[in-house]
């Protein structure tokens, strides 16, 4: 039988919080009760926001709470030549465009159209540099001080044709149309979070991708990328998201505590781990 791997892939911009520590949980037990590996992974592509003193709490608050993992942690800001490689395969089949738009642009355009504000489940980016024509792209490809590499999701899906995972031992059509055209890579960064998370889930043999559902729309965007660039299709398990009392989500921005701060307080290993599983 294949061997269940499951990895825990946290971004070091911050102090682990419960939801972490649920979707750290989901992750370790499905390996270890079926005797399989787990991994960790630390999504630290973004320099701007990831310091290396978060990356450090999380590996020790990890092993604190208990949870232990398979083998080397892989940090993904040391392994841009791999996005980089599966970048090119994605320009080379044209299906990459620049976007020179910044958030405020796109903000209004979306409202001139009547859209809602882009975000979670909001309205996709709309497509305005991907109506370029070709001098004028070239043009500002090579004077503009920075830019988002957008993926053409028409042709891409066009492309790969339709596509399906399995969701918890279901099918699930993949249609990541309502994220629209994402962003792959910057001019000066060869990846972004969703070209990074896949690339790196094949690479290292992922068989079970375990995470909240907050990543779930994602998911769909992840599909399509993996038959883009060939690779396999892991299974997927998107868990409930932890919510407080009211019943809303548990969020770092909304001062959710952390683990270090639970610890501090005095609580065990035990009793976090079951607040993770319970909220
Ligand atoms: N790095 C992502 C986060 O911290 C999680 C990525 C994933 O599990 O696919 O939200």
């Amino acid at each position: 039988m294949e061997t269940v791997v499951t990895r825990f892939a946290p971004s070091p911009t911050g102090y682990l919080h419960l939801g972490h520590v649920r979707s750290a949980l989901a992750g370790w037990r499905a390996a270890r009760e079926a005797g399989g590996r787990f991994l960790l992974r630390l999504e630290d592509i973004d320099h701007t926001r990831c310091r290396p003193h978060f990356a450090a709490a999380i590996v020790e608050d990890l092993l604190w709470l208990g949870l232990d993992w398979d083998g080397p942690v892989r940090r993904q800001s040391e392994h841009f030549a791999d996005y980089r490689a599966a970048l090119a395969r994605i320009e080379a089949a044209g299906l990459l465009y620049p976007c020179f738009c910044t958030r405020r642009e796109i903000q209004a355009e979306i409202a001139r159209a009547g859209g809602a504000p882009q975000g979670e489940q909001g309205a996709p980016y709309p497509g305005t540099c991907r109506r370029l024509r070709a001098a004028e792209r070239a043009e500002k490809r090579a004077s503009a001080a920075d830019y988002a590499l957008r993926l053409d999701l028409t042709a891409a899906q066009a492309l790969a044709g339709p596509l399906a995972w399995v969701e918890d031992g279901r099918g699930i059509e993949a249609d990541p149309a309502a994220s629209g055209d994402v962003v792959i890579a910057r001019k000066e960064v060869p990846t972004s979070y969703h070209l990074a998370v896949t690339v790196d889930d094949a690479l290292q043999g992922v068989s079970l991708v375990t995470r909240g559902a907050d990543l779930f729309a994602a998911t769909h965007i992840h599909r399509l990328l993996q038959a883009l660039l060939g690779l396999p299709t892991p299974q997927y398990r998107h868990h409930p998201l932890l919510t407080d009392a009211q019943g809303r989500r548990l969020a770092k921005r909304d001062g959710a505590p952390t683990i270090r701060a639970m610890r501090q307080a005095g609580m065990i290993p035990a009793e976090i781990r079951k607040a993770a599983c319970d909220g």
